[in-house]
């Protein structure tokens, strides 16, 4: 899942103090799971807000913000409240957020959350990083566990000289993605894949924007 964080509300205000009016769209996917954009984060925004002497014409949490098309349906029944709104929220990660500008091309658009890294949730709550996005994994060699994202340095055959007691020199707090990886290894008896290099990653394959699916001529005309 995508994980997000609410910004500050200073820093939010920096943005919004200019408009009155807004309308807030959440999504029922991560940021639900985040509390960033759920039913609940969206109340206390607008709580916020109308402290500030703002409007919230209305809100929406779509089933999934960054499914432009299906939000974009969905917003359908709201949109007087949309039209009434000087700008628009979006409470979910920067893709659902840039879900928004393309669904309201002539209306100022501002994420509410910071969008900050792909994980999972271990407890309610408790996020932890643990992809990249690196477009090529390698992750059928190390025992499942990504030593790109797990390791700071992001080394791809096994742990540099600093690691100490098991730990990573980078951060005590944290166990050596390559001790981790040597531990599921053995488990799992497929210790003979750490004898296996791996390869330097071609990190071309990281290049933004990525796209699948998507017509050549469309591609254009995004550049243009
Ligand atoms: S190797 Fe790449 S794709 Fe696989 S988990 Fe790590 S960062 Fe993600
Ligand atoms: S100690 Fe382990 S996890 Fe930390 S930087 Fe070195 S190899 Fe990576």
């Amino acid at each position: 899942m995508i994980i997000s964080k609410r910004k500050t509300h200073e820093k939010l205000m920096e943005s919004l103090n200019k408009y009155n009016s807004f309308f807030l769209i959440g999504c029922s996917e991560c940021a639900s799971l985040c509390g960033t954009g759920d039913e609940a984060a969206m109340k206390a925004m607008k709580e916020e807000l109308e402290q500030e002497g703002k409007t919230v014409t209305g809100m929406m949490v779509p089933k999934t913000g960054c499914q432009t098309l299906g939000t974009k349906i969905e917003l359908k029944k709201d949109k007087e409240a949309c039209e009434a709104a000087d700008a628009i929220i979006a409470m979910s990660c920067g893709a659902g957020t840039q879900s928004a500008v393309e669904i309201f091309p002539d209306t100022p658009v501002y994420p509410s959350n910071d969008t900050m890294f792909l994980g999972n949730m271990t407890r309610f709550q408790m996020f932890d990083e643990r992809c990249s996005l690196c477009g090529e994994c390698v992750i059928d060699k190390t025992g499942g566990i990504c030593p790109i994202t797990n390791c700071p340095k992001g080394l791809l055959n096994g742990p540099c000289g600093g690691m100490k007691d098991g730990n990573c020199e980078v951060s005590a707090e944290i166990k050596c993605a390559w001790v981790r990886i040597y531990e599921r290894q053995k488990k799992v008896n497929e210790l003979d894949k750490m004898a296996e290099i791996i390869p330097p990653k071609d990190w071309s394959k990281k290049q933004n924007p990525h796209f699948i699916g998507r017509p050549e001529k469309d591609k254009k005309e995004k550049k243009a």
